[in-house]
């Protein structure tokens, strides 16, 4: 009995693992075609100077939509993205369409001239030879400065690697900004903050989703922004729920922040709207 329980339990466990593979494979194969078959969108999340509360910036994130499954996180495919390879085309894409369509709004909107699109770029994606040309042909096709992009990679995309490094350097000499994203959660040493040429830190939202004047996180919270202040880098805190925690963020040293109080990633047609609407100057 107990070697026949022993043998069905490792047969379902078997089946399990397979069908996980091959579910995987699967994903895989589906992420390669997709970019080719149009099924990747950009939503834009406001970005606001926590001083008068004007959207400053948008920061881009994908979204994939999925034949069957429907939308597809990012969470759930960039990491399979990163380790198929596929993210080197999809995150060409997102920049070529993030630079497009930026460049319109400043068009379109000429009062916005100075707003800024944010796009995440993955640790093999910024490794690949040939990631900065393709940085310089977007912004060349598109028409949009160099100081309306900003990239946002994470510590451990750039930890102890050369050729991050020498990317990221060169990404600044054509006056693009870049971010370390998620700061705070990775297992980074402070001495990263002395070799990557970065220009912000964006403070992970797992330090603001509890934060009160007390506890450990508003700690965190208050060296990291410290450490920017001295550094001369500017910051952002992610995950802003709530006007407790705007008022907590800002009384830190903040100057800009990111989340759902300010407003959730927005399709691409509404933007321009939502900026006018923010950055209207009031007289109440
Ligand atoms: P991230 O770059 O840290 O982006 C912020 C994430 O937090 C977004 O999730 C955003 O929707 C979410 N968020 C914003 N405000 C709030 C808030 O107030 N509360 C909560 N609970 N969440 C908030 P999203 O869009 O699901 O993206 C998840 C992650 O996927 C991103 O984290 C980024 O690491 C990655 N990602 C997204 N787009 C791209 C891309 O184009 N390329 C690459 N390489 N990664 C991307
Ligand atoms: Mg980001
Ligand atoms: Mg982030
Ligand atoms: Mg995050």
């Amino acid at each position: 009995e107990a070697k026949r329980r022993g043998r069905s339990t490792w047969v379902i466990y078997s089946d399990e693992m397979g069908a996980k593979i091959s579910a995987e494979a699967q994903l895989v194969r589906e992420l390669g075609a997709a970019v080719e078959a149009g099924q990747f969108t950009l939503v834009y999340q406001p970005i606001v100077r926590l001083d008068d509360q004007r959207m400053t910036g948008v920061e881009a994130l994908i979204r994939w939509n999925h034949p069957t499954r429907g939308v597809v996180s990012p969470v759930d495919f960039i990491p399979l993205a990163e380790r198929s390879g596929h993210i080197v085309a999809i995150g060409g894409w997102a920049l070529r369409e993030a630079c497009r369509q930026a460049a319109h709004w400043r068009s379109a909107f000429p009062a916005a001239e100075d707003l800024t699109v944010n796009v995440n770029v993955a640790g093999p994606q910024l490794r690949t030879a040939g990631f900065v040309d393709e940085v310089a042909a977007a912004l060349r096709d598109s028409g949009l400065p160099a100081s309306c992009l900003s990239i946002e990679v994470t510590e451990t995309a750039v930890l102890d690697d050369e050729e991050s490094a020498e990317a990221m350097l060169r990404l600044r000499g054509l006056g693009i900004r870049l971010a370390l994203d998620d700061f705070g959660t990775a297992a980074s040493s402070l001495g990263l903050l002395l070799t990557v040429p970065v220009t912000t830190l964006k403070l992970d939202r797992s330090f603001v989703e509890s934060i009160t004047t007390v506890g450990r996180q508003a700690a965190v919270a208050t060296a990291v922004s410290q450490m920017a202040t001295a550094l001369d880098f500017s910051s952002v805190a992610e995950g802003i729920e709530t006007d407790e925690q705007r008022v907590l963020i800002q009384s830190l040293g903040y100057q800009y922040g990111q989340g759902y109080l300010f407003g959730r990633p927005l399709p691409p047609d509404e933007v321009g709207d939502r900026w006018a609407e923010m950055n209207t100057v009031r007289t109440d």
